[in-house]
């Protein structure tokens, strides 16, 4: 692995800051009562909280806290159904000054009103199970994967999706790839670069596998550019659609495959990148606040998203200087996912697509997509994450672009359901700027 230590002074997981509590007395038990003690109740939190600001009966993060840590002294408090409503865009996390582990409550709040509040036999808990474990539906839907689109994209499969099972009918869901990613990995013969000294392993979780594998492939692309090794290990869903859902013992599942694999690799000298930034949040702050695997530690602090890896270990801006990405690929309305903020990445884009001649990326500003991975999806929420995501879709258009940009898959389909643009990932950028079309004539 690599001695590059991560950036440590933006609060991001660099810091050893999270420190876990002890949150597993027993499989299932969690005391984060100690953690609520540091609230000194300033409501920066809830200011900062954008399903409080659009939804009034939402309590906010304070409440879904610390307040509720400290009601759980008294034995007999039942967590609030409201939980079900934060949408897991650790925003609070970032706003809080006094390192209160809101997030870490909310996802053992949500957990521990799953397994004890929800009728395991209603239409909320299977339309949620089905929602976090995208992963094991996703192989079914690539077996065939024109018609699941054909079924999938028909207006009566929506209908159906809002009234059987509580999903809007008002996004059309995603396509499946015609080879996924791994498919395309195998076929041309895994990594054409072979590089002890420059070692990375992906982590491209589902979404960059089973739909359109362009992001994946562009990874490979830069990184082969840059002379480094990839390896692509098993893995499962990070995770982040099963907290977010309450669903923890499912990804307790995913996240021990994922660090025994990852942790793996990194015995073997890789570094672990990730290409959404729900993933990297996932491996670098939630696994070690909510699991102690062997090796949990090690791959969060080893753990990158694939820009800042490439800033960090290469001189990137310097290797884009004199670039260039052409006229249909030069002019874009940036939105910096709340995942990313968290991990002090919200500049970096732009900062470096300035170095690619005749670029334009306009940052429309902080405010939270709305979606939030599976939030979104859910009949009851799609309102309020419409109006969460308002402010970027006026933005977005004020900024006149030609597409939108960002890192995450779901802030993605948001932005452009909002809007209507084509929306790429910073990787196909730097992938048309440092590769070009050479790489779809050699067959790569
Ligand atoms: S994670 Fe996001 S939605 Fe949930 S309480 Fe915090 S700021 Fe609000
Ligand atoms: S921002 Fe932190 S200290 Fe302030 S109310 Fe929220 S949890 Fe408490």
């Amino acid at each position: 692995m690599s001695d590059a230590q991560q950036p440590t002074d933006d609060g991001g997981p660099g810091d050893d800051d999270f420190e876990p509590i002890q949150v597993f007395p027993e499989a299932g038990e969690m005391d984060l009562r100690p953690g609520a003690d540091n609230c000194y109740k300033c409501s920066t939190c809830d200011t900062n909280c954008p399903v409080a600001e659009v939804d009034d009966e939402f309590p906010g993060p304070k409440f879904q806290g610390p307040e509720q840590w400290r009601l759980k002294r008294q034995d007999d408090h039942d967590i609030d159904d409201s939980v079900m409503k934060c949408s897991n865009c650790m925003r609070c996390d970032s706003a809080c000054p006094s390192e209160v582990p809101l997030s870490q409550m909310h996802n053992t709040a949500r957990a521990e009103y799953v397994e004890e509040n929800m009728s395991k036999l209603s239409r909320e808990y299977w339309r949620n199970r089905m929602l976090a474990n995208y992963r094991r539906l996703a192989p079914l839907g690539s077996m065939f994967p024109r018609t699941t689109n054909f079924v999938m994209g028909l207006s009566a499969t929506q209908w159906l999706g809002e009234k059987l099972l509580g999903i809007t009918g008002e996004r059309e869901f995603p396509e499946f790839a015609t080879e996924t990613f791994r498919e395309w990995w195998t076929k041309r013969g895994g990594a054409q670069v072979q590089n002890p000294d420059k070692r990375i392993a992906y982590f491209h979780g589902c979404y960059a596998n089973y739909n359109p594998p362009e992001v994946a492939k562009a990874l490979v692309r830069v990184y082969e550019h840059f002379g480094y090794e990839i390896m692509v290990p098993d893995q499962h869903c990070s995770g982040t659609p099963m907290f977010a859902n309450g669903m923890l013992e499912d990804a307790r599942r995913s996240a021990e495959t994922n660090v025994r694999e990852l942790a793996w690799a990194l015995e073997d000298g890789a570094d672990i990148i990730a290409s959404c930034s729900s993933c990297s949040m996932s491996l670098r702050q939630e696994y070690p606040e909510l699991f102690d695997f062997e090796g949990t530690e090690d791959v969060a602090a080893n753990t990158w998203d694939a820009v800042e890896y490439l800033r960090v270990h290469e001189d990137l801006e310097a290797e884009l200087e004199g670039t260039s990405v052409g006229d249909e690929f030069d002019d874009f309305a940036y939105h910096a996912p709340c995942h990313a903020r968290n991990q002090g990445l919200d500049g970096q884009t732009v900062e470096v697509l300035e170095a690619i001649d005749g670029i334009d990326a306009h940052d429309v500003g902080d405010s939270c997509s709305g979606i939030s991975g599976t939030y979104g999806w859910k009949e009851e929420n799609y309102e309020t994450s419409m109006k969460i995501g308002a402010e970027m879709f006026e933005h977005m258009e004020d900024a006149d672009a030609k597409a939108g940009l960002t890192e995450c898959p779901t802030c993605s389909m948001q932005m452009e359901h909002g809007t209507g643009y084509e929306i790429t990932h910073t990787l196909e950028v730097l992938e048309a700027a440092l590769v070009g079309p050479a790489a779809e004539a050699d067959g790569q």
